[in-house]
């Protein structure tokens, strides 16, 4: 069997009705992974073609607004993958920034991930079985963006408990990483390439030369989850078009 063949492996994605996590888990699907696509909408568009695909997947719904709907997922469920994908932004200059704005985006993208792999980990060690977690970080997880406070300091976050937890698990059968996409063309960024001069800013920047695909993140992700990354422990995979490397 290929060292990147997930064949037999059973994968939990948050967020995988649409953009870099509907993509993540046609991805992990075709390398043969079983495929649990969790959203706080149904993911009916994901499973239909997964299994259109022949694969195997299903659709749960999970809203991560609550940062503990995580807690009892994986239990007796044989879960040895968890990618943490669902994430939000809100934009609005920091002068102005509402708590609200704070709280629903740390909700989601720090503490919801933080707990929902708290109790994935749980079940992997009380199966006394093996895993791997993929969180998705961002450029923001390095740089400081503009306007999206709380976007930012949870993608720092993201970085550094990725790197936390691999630092307990590494020798406890638990690989945790995770990517870092660039610029990517979905539903997140619709307010970027809408603005001509952000739009046209953001490209001149990119040494790629254009925006990124969520297959792009996909391939990676799934590289990460495989047997071929075994000894990758805390890495935070900058995807993204060679932007970071300018
Ligand atoms: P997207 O199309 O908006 O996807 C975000 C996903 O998260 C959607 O499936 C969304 O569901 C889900 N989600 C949001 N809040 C949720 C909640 N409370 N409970 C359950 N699911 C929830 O954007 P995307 O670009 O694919 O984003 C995916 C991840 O990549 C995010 O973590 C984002 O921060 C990260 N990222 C994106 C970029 C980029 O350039 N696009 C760059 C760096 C990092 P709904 O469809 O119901 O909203």
């Amino acid at each position: 069997m290929s060292v990147y063949s997930l064949n037999g492996r059973k994968a939990l994605v948050t967020g995988a009705n649409t953009g870099i996590g509907q993509a993540i888990a046609v991805s992990l699907a075709r390398e043969g992974a079983s495929v649990v696509c969790a959203g706080r909408r149904a993911c009916d568009e994901t499973v239909g073609t997964i299994t259109q695909a022949g694969g195997n997947a299903s659709s749960l719904l999970v809203d991560f607004a609550d940062p503990m709907a995580g807690q009892g997922l994986f239990d007796g469920e044989g879960y040895d993958i968890l990618v943490n994908n669902a994430g939000i932004i809100r934009r609005a200059d920091a002068v102005e920034f509402s708590e609200a704005d704070w709280d629903d985006v740390m909700d989601v993208n720090l503490k919801a991930l933080f707990f929902t792999t708290q109790a994935f980990a749980k079940s992997v060690f009380a199966s006394g079985g093996k895993g791997a977690v993929v969180n998705v970080a961002s450029l923001l997880s390095f740089q400081g963006g503009i306007r999206v406070p709380s976007y930012t300091a949870s993608k720092h976050g993201v970085a550094g408990l990725t790197k936390l937890l691999a630092n307990e698990w590494a020798a406890k059968g638990i690989n945790v990483n995770a990517v870092a996409p660039g610029y990517v063309d979905t539903n997140n960024t619709e307010a970027l390439r809408a603005d001509p001069e952000r739009n046209r800013a953001i490209l001149d920047r990119i040494p790629a030369g254009r925006w990124g695909a969520p297959e792009d993140i996909a391939g990676p992700v799934a590289y990460l989850c495989s047997p071929a990354a075994a000894y990758i422990h805390g890495a935070v995979l900058n995807v993204d078009g060679g932007w970071l490397a300018r």
